[in-house]
């Protein structure tokens, strides 16, 4: 089982690389992290969450895993929505997240089949959040300053557990 790495890791703040070409490692590795999500009833997961700096996500909104590798958004609408997220790497720490509420994100999937996804709502949302940590964004990054300050004793804890 994969470890999740918890904020201030480094990892989590590098630009993750493309991965090259799909292989019985990246197999693997989008196996372990689908476990790693589903033991941690998590929706979604990036490699850099689990210390590895490439571009590879999964998720699973309840209809099914899905993985991505090398993904992009292509499209967002100009209509956001504003909703409170929460990441695995961030415990306990929820954050008002605004965000385009309609996207179109294009990757190849764990059949290393060119795939682009139309996508709204939760979909949407959980899909920006993890292509956010292969960019080395994270939810507290998107916080108001009043927010900010309510959540910098809850950071300040994290980083003493390092
Ligand atoms: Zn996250």
């Amino acid at each position: 089982m994969l470890t999740i790495v918890k904020y201030p890791e480094s990892v989590l703040r590098e630009k993750a690389v493309p991965v090259e070409k799909m292989d019985k490692k990246l197999d693997v590795l989008i196996n372990d992290m689908a476990d790693s999500m589903y033991e941690n009833d998590g929706v979604g997961l990036a490699a850099p969450q689990v210390g590895i700096s490439k571009q590879v996500i999964v998720l699973d909104i309840g209809h099914g895993l899905r993985s991505l590798y090398n993904p992009e958004i292509i499209e967002k609408s100009d209509e956001e929505e504003s909703m409170e997220e929460g990441c695995l790497s961030l415990p306990e720490i929820l954050v008002h997240v605004s965000r385009p509420s309609r996207i179109v994100v294009r990757g190849r999937n764990e059949y290393d089949k060119l795939v682009q996804v139309e996508a709204e709502g939760l979909l949407a949302r959980v899909l920006q959040h993890e292509i956010d940590h292969l960019n080395g964004l994270l939810i507290v990054d998107f916080a108001s300053s009043v927010a900010r300050s309510f959540l910098k004793s809850k950071l300040k804890k994290l980083e003493k557990n390092l």
